[in-house]
């Protein structure tokens, strides 16, 4: 799976290109507008899924996705968007945008949008993550356990899935925090502890065993080793 990046902010290509990476996929980064004109339709069956910025030099992304759609360009294309250019987002989906992120965005955000416009075109069926007795809805976010149904704020579904596709790891507080929160989050704060905590006390049901752990100065695991699943 080749996902294409183009996008002029090196800062921002970079965090989206090692992620996308550290999930399996390939990546190749176009810095501008005119290049990804020529260049992404050329690529044929090398590419999957394109990341498509809005703001960038030589031709801007609008301009860019009209000329693909219009050389018959088919594959899924997610456009990135400032949030003061929120109202590009109708037009962009009018353009032929499969689907749009608003900058800054967490990295799982944009995970979750890239796989569900991979389903979208390939009709791919993990939807469902299931570790010890609790199963996570991908699509409808919400989180199964012991029968019980449990609603979940958007951070809290990305720590769970970072959680869920990571037990028994040890994942640091800045781990969690470059997954779940964007990239301009301060690192000295703690909002990982504050959202462990709300997510702990909706998964944490009676006689169950509590599925967070909290390791002393190295941050928190999902599943500790004293549970019956580990
Ligand atoms: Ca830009």
């Amino acid at each position: 799976m080749n996902i294409v990046i183009v996008e002029d902010d090196p800062k921002i290509a970079s965090f989206v290109s090692r992620g996308l990476k550290a999930e399996g996929y390939a990546t190749t980064v176009i810095a501008d507008g005119e290049t990804a004109m020529r260049a992404v339709p050329a690529m044929g069956e090398d590419v999957d899924l394109v990341l498509l910025d809005i703001g960038l030099p030589g031709k801007d992304g609008k301009a860019v996705l009209a000329h693909w759609r219009a050389e018959k360009f088919s594959k899924p294309v997610i456009i990135l968007t400032a949030r003061n250019e929120i109202s590009e987002k109708v037009k962009g989906l009018n353009a032929g945008a499969t689907d749009y992120v608003t900058k800054p965005f967490s990295f799982d955000e944009l995970l979750a949008r890239v796989r569900a416009a991979m389903r979208g075109f390939e009709s791919t069926s993990l939807t469902n993550l299931e570790v010890a007795d609790i199963s996570f809805d991908l699509l409808t976010k919400v989180a199964f356990r012991g029968g019980k149904r449990i609603e979940l704020a958007q951070r809290e579904w990305a720590l769970l899935e970072l959680f869920m596709r990571n037990p028994h790891q040890v994942l640091s507080r800045i781990q969690i925090l470059n997954h779940v929160w964007d990239y301009s989050f301060d690192p000295g704060s703690n909002i990982v502890d504050v959202y462990v905590g709300y997510l702990r006390k909706k998964i944490n049901i009676s006689n169950h065993e509590p599925l967070i752990q909290t390791v002393r100065g190295a941050g928190y695991r999902f599943i500790p080793p004293s549970s019956p699943w580990s």
